[in-house]
């Protein structure tokens, strides 16, 4: 995933599909996603189509941190659906690999769990210290 710089961006100017193009290199169809995946416009009939500089920094930001987002309880990635899937109810099991990792020495510990979706067993490698991934992720908040 490519990462933006929005420092190049001033809040205070509106920018077209063009202007972005010329500080990022995006194409039409980046652009296109972006709106899609809720940048906002100034004037949704406009031509051509105007982004708020601090819309742009905003939403560039939020698709920054959306991609770093741990996963949260039940949550894995799998790799036959491409995505974050939930596990299979009954599925999640937590086991100790007997290996130490890192700098601190810790338990290396496997979750495991069947995909929803398609049954495909996935991992997660954990260390004991990482233990908060298997509590109830509370904060988990998404904006749309
Ligand atoms: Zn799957």
């Amino acid at each position: 995933m490519s990462h933006y710089n929005t420092r190049l961006i001033t809040a205070r100017r509106s920018y077209t599909m063009k202007d972005v193009r010329a500080l990022f290199g995006i194409n039409r169809d980046t652009w296109q996603r972006w709106l899609a995946e809720g940048l906002s416009v100034v004037e949704k009939d406009a031509n051509p189509l105007l982004a708020m500089g601090s819309d742009l920094i905003d939403f560039l930001k939020k698709k920054k941190t959306k991609g770093k987002k741990k996963l949260g309880e039940g949550d894995f990635w799998c790799i036959r659906c491409r995505g974050v899937v939930k596990a299979l109810e009954g599925t999640t099991k937590i086991v100790k690999t007997g290996k130490k990792v890192g700098r601190d020495n810790l338990d290396q510990i496997i979750r495991t769990a069947e995909c929803e979706l398609c049954g495909t067993t996935m991992r997660t490698y954990l260390s004991s210290a990482k233990q908060d991934y298997c509590v109830p992720n509370t904060n988990k908040q998404m904006h749309q």
